[in-house]
């Protein structure tokens, strides 16, 4: 860490609390994400240790206002009924809350159960975001989810009849994936009521079951995307970043506050936070997590603080991730002109159809988000 700089000053105004549930029923075999079946015990300790990672966060930056709380994982609905309440009386204790605050919890279409709806609703949760992934059984039996389509519908019915806003995440790019499959799940989504769409292309992850697979069985994800990026916005649902769609008002604001280099803290192990432009990734594994905090020491494995084009590079990507893109004026402020000017000239080296550079903003266009990772790849 460069001298003269103190990550844990508590920021100015509010920030965004991540808290990552490191449990799920069965590990899905592409999933690289930091998850396994709980075994006995695990979830007590979890639980124990997240109030300490909580006390070492307020030693240092007291106790901060959250404007936005999204807790992840893994699946928290793997959580009891009363282990929600002990989490949220947790949260409770070490943050004040914003009026309104949009709070996010994450449900798994096969353990979301009457009770945690009726827990949250009686909390301050604003939106759920389920993991239906596909409305077709065989996709789902291929991608090891222990869902059905027909349970996948009734956690959306009986999330939305309990007023939340509604998230949906769907995957293409299956092995054998038909057009017309896709095609299918999303006029079911589109159609359920749900006001915010994620979708994901499947990819081999080092680590997970499926690493060994070759990426030529993969299905193309171009045109699957394409067709989503014409049919959802045909339906009400607006993209405002290259995998997110939303009906308007109802656009993830803790994303959005991440791909605008918000102040985020993250809780858990494995989770990554952001504060006052230093980022750091905790201790993965819960054991680790937790006997490093147990010693007194924090949860935190590494941390840096971007600067220069590097920083100036990661905020355009992540900006340019956005349907609103970079905020020229802001950005030239922040970064400096020189880096305003080099990102214009890197985006101009690819054709004028996938981006564009307004007075205001540079954005991509949609067949721009179609090729992004060609863009990255140059940009950073
Ligand atoms: S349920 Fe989600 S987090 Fe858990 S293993 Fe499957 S994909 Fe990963």
């Amino acid at each position: 860490m460069p001298e003269n700089m103190n990550p844990f000053e508590p920021p100015a105004g509010g920030l965004s609390l991540y808290l990552h549930v490191p449990f799920c029923e069965r590990k899905c075999p592409y999933c690289a994400f930091e998850s396994k079946v709980p075994s006995e015990g695990e979830k007590e300790l979890w639980l124990q240790t997240v109030e300490r990672e909580l006390l070492w966060w307020e030693s240092r930056i007291g106790r901060p206002l959250l404007l936005t709380c999204y807790i992840g994982g893994g699946t928290p609905t793997v959580l009891s009924g009363p282990e929600w309440i002990r989490l949220a009386e947790m949260l409770e204790r070490h943050f004040t809350f914003d009026a309104g605050a949009e709070v996010t919890v994450e449900a798994n279409p096969n353990s979301l159960r009457a009770e945690h709806l009726l827990f949250w609703r009686d909390w301050r949760t604003t939106r759920v975001s389920i993991g239906a992934q596909s409305f077709d059984d065989a996709e789902l039996i291929q991608l090891g989810r222990l869902h059905s389509a027909a349970r996948a519908w009734e956690a959306i019915s009986a999330s939305l009849a309990s007023g939340f806003s509604v998230n949906a995440d769907f995957m293409f790019g299956l092995p054998g994936q038909t057009f017309r499959n896709w095609a299918r799940t999303l006029s079911q989504a589109a159609g359920s009521g749900i006001a915010h769409i994620s979708l994901y292309q499947l990819t081999i992850e080092p680590g997970t079951a499926w690493e060994s697979m070759p990426e030529e069985e993969l299905s193309d994800g171009y045109l699957p995307y394409r067709w989503a990026q014409w049919y959802l916005p045909s339906k009400g649902f607006g993209q405002y970043e290259i995998a997110n769609f939303a009906k308007r008002g109802h656009e993830s604001r803790h994303n959005i506050n991440y791909w605008k280099e918000g102040d985020c803290l993250g809780i858990g192990p494995g989770a990554s936070g952001q504060i006052r432009g230093w980022r750091y990734k905790n201790i993965s594994g819960l054991g680790g997590y937790s006997d490093s905090l147990k010693s007194g020491k924090s949860a935190i494995a590494s941390g840096e603080r971007l600067t220069g084009s590097r920083r100036a590079s990661e905020a355009a990507v992540l900006a340019l991730r956005m349907k609103q893109g970079i905020e020229r004026e802001a950005f030239a402020r922040k970064y400096g002109p020189d880096e305003e000017s080099r990102v214009i000239k890197i985006l101009e080296a690819f054709p004028g159809d996938l981006y564009s550079v307004g007075t205001d903003r540079i954005c991509l266009t949609p067949k721009g988000m179609r090729v992004a990772n060609r863009i990255w790849s140059e940009l950073v």
